[in-house]
């Protein structure tokens, strides 16, 4: 090993690639690990990388003094301290896929920092390691380049948003994570109490509560960068604790809101991607957003829309489409641009598995042809007056394939909506690097829960309905509209708030329609309603999923490639091993018993 006075401590360390385009000849220190290692007998090489890149060292038997001797040593993942002078790599062995691929380093001292173990994987290589493995020793993982450039873009991200609200008169203001349940749909995560056995905290779902406190406290605006706590069955975008960006403002309209909103999206997207978003986005009411797209969060990075074709059908000789209509029930459509080219028969078949699966009873189908004539399919029950209609409302050509639906409204656009989006995955529709940003809004209040058996908010129950549905609030809550909005980026909801009542009296209305009963409204929100007793002023925000937009700009499949130490499907942390099962003597603490119901192979 080098010893101390040989290795050169007074030149400062440099990153690998600061040193792209240096004067060769210059010395520099560079500190690191062992990414790759090879071994020529008299020159050994090493890729030595460090959280901004890589450089190709070069050891030399023929340089004097150790550093030779301790290269031979070196292993991967090995912690190493270089010194060196750059030079031009030899012509032909440049590396065009590295910032710094054109050069490398001659080393003339070297100290080992630290030795590494065998790894459990090696790190870089998108090999078929198992997650848990990966999430075990997730610090390994995260040495490498696509997971250390997700969480460094996170951190540009949130510091742009951060100097976006800061220089807009936002201020960053914290809430408690030891707090009572809000009601945002989910389940919640407990924390018992030592000091008062038999009660419990609960893990803020949001900080909703206590920022519109905080706007009856008259901050005006508020943001926060806050981890919010939801118990729930997680899917690939869910993990049970995840980052908003939540933001309230006083004195606000919705086109406030959304217009600070825009301003903040287009400013990073310019800053951080380089890509210019059109203002201002484009908004999309509710119903609208269902009866073309089949979702609130229509993916409009492609066309396929879903067009009505009931009137075009009243008097079908199909009779699965008369009684439909005949039934209040509709017939919608959409055209696949040259379908008859993609799809084989067999292909065609295949799908009506798929739109069972999405909640359709089957699916019918047509091909265009030739001079708009029709083929295959239900093509022979229609005649010629609905083709020429239906070609004509579709902008139908020759080669694409028609596929049709006849059920209620709702199932028939949600069931096209979800075939929309599974053609389009399938047979590449969807144009790479485009970020499509747009609004929803006009949702209903309320919405009738088959499970819960009763009236529930689609929202929260702080949204306000729309001032022109107030009259019917009472005798029809699910006409009513909310004055509320999402953002929806490339089809997936990154955000969404709404305008909340400030008014007393009306809050208490809402939980009378919700059927929570006025003990339940005291026991959860009494301190709400407090506080909007006492000079609230009009408030409204919104609160952005932090992880799922990262997910969606780095282009990765899951929020766990966005997220440092992130949890499995089972909401377990193979790397801390938490949940983990505690003493008797600290359940004791708590005034905690346990039922023997614990379910030991949690991994
Ligand atoms: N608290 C809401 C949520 O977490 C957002 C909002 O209404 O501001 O979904």
């Amino acid at each position: 090993m080098e010893t101390a006075k040989e290795f050169k401590k007074n030149i400062p360390r440099t990153l690998c690639e600061e040193i792209t385009g240096q004067v060769p000849g210059k010395e520099f220190t560079l500190k690191g690990w062992v990414m790759r290692y090879r071994d020529h007998g008299g020159l050994v090489f090493i890729d030595l990388r460090d959280y901004s890149g890589v450089m190709q060292i070069v050891f030399d038997e023929n340089i004097k003094g150790e550093s030779f001797k301790t290269a031979k040593k070196l292993k991967n993942e090995y912690v190493v301290s270089v010194t060196g002078t750059v030079r031009n790599r030899p012509g032909g062995t440049e590396n065009p896929h590295l910032k710094t691929g054109n050069i490398e380093i001659l080393a003339n001292a070297v100290q080992i920092l630290n030795t590494c173990e065998t790894l459990p994987f090696q790190i870089e290589e998108e090999t078929e390691v198992n997650e848990f493995t990966r999430l075990k020793y997730r610090y390994l993982d995260l040495r490498g380049k696509r997971l250390k450039d997700n969480l460094i873009f996170r951190s540009k991200f949130t510091y742009l948003i951060r100097e976006f609200l800061n220089n807009r008169g936002f201020f960053d203001i914290e809430t408690p994570f030891l707090t009572k349940s809000t009601p945002e749909g989910s389940r919640d995560f407990l924390v018992p109490s030592r000091l008062n056995h038999g009660h419990f905290f609960a893990l803020p779902q949001s900080p909703q509560l206590f920022k519109q406190i905080l706007m009856v406290s008259g901050f005006e605006r508020y943001y926060q960068i806050v981890r919010c706590f939801r118990d729930e069955d997680l899917r690939a975008d869910r993990q049970p604790e995840f980052t908003q960006l939540d933001m309230e403002m006083s004195f606000v309209e919705m086109q406030d809101i959304i217009s600070v909103t825009e301003e903040l999206f287009t400013g990073i997207f310019e800053k951080l991607l380089n890509i210019k978003i059109d203002l201002p986005f484009r908004v999309l009411d509710y119903e609208e957003a269902f009866d073309k797209y089949g979702s609130d969060k229509p993916d409009t990075r492609f066309e396929l829309i879903i067009t009505c074709l009931s009137d075009i059908f009243t008097n079908s000789s199909l009779n699965l489409f008369k009684n439909v209509i005949s039934t209040g029930g509709t017939i919608k459509a959409i055209c696949f641009p040259n379908g008859s080219n993609l799809l084989s028969r067999k292909d065609i078949d295949d799908l009506l598995a798929v739109v069972k699966d999405f909640g359709g009873k089957g699916l019918a189908w047509t091909k265009v042809g030739e001079n708009n004539s029709l083929d295959g399919g239900i093509s022979k029950f229609v005649n010629d007056g609905e083709k020429a209609s239906l070609i004509k409302r579709l902008a139908a050509k020759n080669g694409d394939i028609i596929f049709y639906q006849a059920d209620t409204k709702k199932t028939a656009n949600t069931v096209l909506g979800r075939l929309r989006l599974y053609l389009a995955k399938k047979y590449n529709l969807i144009p790479e690097n485009r970020f499509d940003l747009l609004w929803v809004v006009n949702f209903p209040l309320f919405e009738y829960s088959d499970e819960e058996k009763k009236i529930v908010s689609v929202h929260h129950p702080f949204t306000s309905p729309a001032k022109n549905d107030l009259a019917i609030l009472e005798t029809d809550p699910l006409s009513v509209k909310s004055d509320s909005y999402d953002l929806v980026l490339n089809g997936e909801e990154i955000g969404g708030g709404s305008v909340r009542i400030h008014n007393h009296a009306l809050q208490e209305k809402i939980f009378k329609i919700l059927s929570i009963s006025p003990d339940d409204v005291r026991l959860k929100f009494g301190f709400l309603l407090d506080a909007l007793s006492f000079g609230a002023p009009p408030h409204g925000g919104i609160a952005f999923g932090i992880d799922r937009i990262l997910m969606l700009l780095r282009n990765e499949n899951s929020i766990r490639d966005v997220i440092a130490f992130p949890k499995t499907q089972k909401a377990y942390c193979p790397l801390s091993d938490a949940p983990s099962p505690v003493k008797d003597a600290q359940l004791k603490e708590l005034g905690i018993r346990l039922y023997d119901t614990a379910d030991k192979n949690i991994k």
